[in-house]
């Protein structure tokens, strides 16, 4: 994970509301803020997700708003965390959200097990989708074992 803005400070984590188009706003967006220049993006992991949820949304409708942790597990371990744990250092939030992601990967990873001796593929598919949104955190070999790689 990259920790450091350019100008040297160490990021902030932070949730925003994003508009998209002016017609639909997500809330809880995970964002890195630099406390010292005030540079801010979105966290790197959940751009390739964000930006398919955004061209997956429909656009004819009234604007209406989301929750974008309930549609990233990672953005709701991170929100969850962020909004209830005691821990009042960067490293011990860091340290928080990393075991809570590694015990949610590996109750995905029991239930594609379970999914897999089912031959249940559609099942499959829908937990290698949940499982995805860890992508770099996670490396899946031959689709039965995972490795977690901290950052
Ligand atoms: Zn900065």
């Amino acid at each position: 994970m990259q920790e450091h803005c350019k100008c040297g400070q160490r990021y902030d984590l932070d949730f925003r509301l994003v508009d998209y188009k002016k017609h639909v706003s997500i809330d809880n967006v995970p964002v890195l803020i630099c406390p010292k220049c005030e540079h801010e993006e979105v966290l790197p992991w959940i751009k390739g997700d964000l930006g398919s949820l955004l061209r997956s949304l429909p656009l004819d409708e009234e604007p209406y708003g989301l929750d974008y942790t309930e549609f990233n597990e990672l953005a709701l371990i991170m929100y969850t965390i962020f909004t209830c744990s005691e821990a009042d250092t960067k490293d011990a939030l860091k340290a928080e959200i990393q075991a809570s992601c590694i015990s949610r990967i590996n109750a995905l990873l029991d239930l594609y097990r379970c999914a897999g001796d089912a031959g249940d593929r559609s099942w499959m598919a829908e937990i290698e989708l949940r499982l995805a949104q860890f992508t770099e955190k996670v490396a899946v070999d031959d689709g039965r074992e995972a490795r977690f790689s901290p950052a």
